[in-house]
């Protein structure tokens, strides 16, 4: 008789780390393996700031600070995200929850099966950041010292041209590694206690590529029946 792995069909997931810990990256390449619409805060609100929508005119200040987008913003955005995710199709929540009352509410609106976390020392973060350049189309991520485009300045996937984000730099990176210690990392502890399982990467230097760390995640999710 031939066997079925079980597999879980709709994952619900947390892509969790410091800001520049490869939360983009890594997401954007789980999302086909894995069957899942990720949802990016930080996206969502970077494109409302462009297109200079009423969200866009609500959060701009912040975002251009690395501060915190006031809660009751930011719950409704993922709500309504949330309701527009395919059926059949889970999710990868990437820059929620960001503080324990986002936690909180989340957990009012659905459970989460397991938190991918990203576990990349601050030294890493900081060079990486303020070399960072993103795809202008489809967001992916490169690095002008760590992670190239074959041609600079274009984007591998779709040939878009690739840009600096606006909050890396060093002074707003400064701002956010701050927020992140304060309100964001307590929420590893919050969801240890809940016992929610965590499969981890840790990355120790600064040129690692991402693409085998992916891999590695994949089999650990597997070992869970998670992908
Ligand atoms: P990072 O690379 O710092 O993780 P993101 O792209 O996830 O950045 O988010 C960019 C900015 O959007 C944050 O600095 C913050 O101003 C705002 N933001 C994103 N997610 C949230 C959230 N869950 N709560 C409040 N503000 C948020
Ligand atoms: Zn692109």
């Amino acid at each position: 008789m031939k066997r079925h792995l079980k597999v879980k069909s709709k994952l619900k997931a947390i892509i969790f780390g410091a800001p520049g810990a490869g939360k983009g990256t890594y997401s954007s390449r789980l999302q086909a393996k894995l069957g899942v619409d990720v949802i990016a805060m930080g996206d969502i609100f970077r494109e409302s700031v462009k297109q200079n929508s009423v969200l866009g005119k609500k959060v701009k200040s912040y975002v251009e600070k690395g501060a915190l987008v006031p809660d009751d913003v930011v719950v409704e955005v993922l709500k309504d995200r949330l309701n527009k995710v395919p059926k059949g199709k889970g999710f990868l929540l990437d820059g929620f929850p960001r503080t324990l009352d986002q936690a909180k509410t989340l957990e009012g609106i659905t459970g989460i099966d397991v938190i991918l976390l990203l576990d990349v020392p601050d030294e890493i973060i900081i060079q990486r950041l303020s070399s960072r350049r993103i795809c202008k189309k489809c967001g992916d991520v490169y690095n002008i010292r760590f992670l190239k485009s074959k041609v600079e300045g274009v984007c591998d996937k779709c040939g878009g041209e690739l840009y600096q984000r606006a909050d890396d730099n060093p002074e707003v990176i400064k701002n956010r590694l701050q927020v992140y210690k304060n309100q964001t990392e307590p929420l590893i502890a919050y969801y240890t206690k809940k016992k929610i399982p965590f499969v981890i990467s840790g990355t120790k230097s600064l040129d690692s590529p991402p693409d085998p760390m992916v891999a590695k995640m994949l089999e650990d999710l597997k070992k869970l029946k998670l992908a």
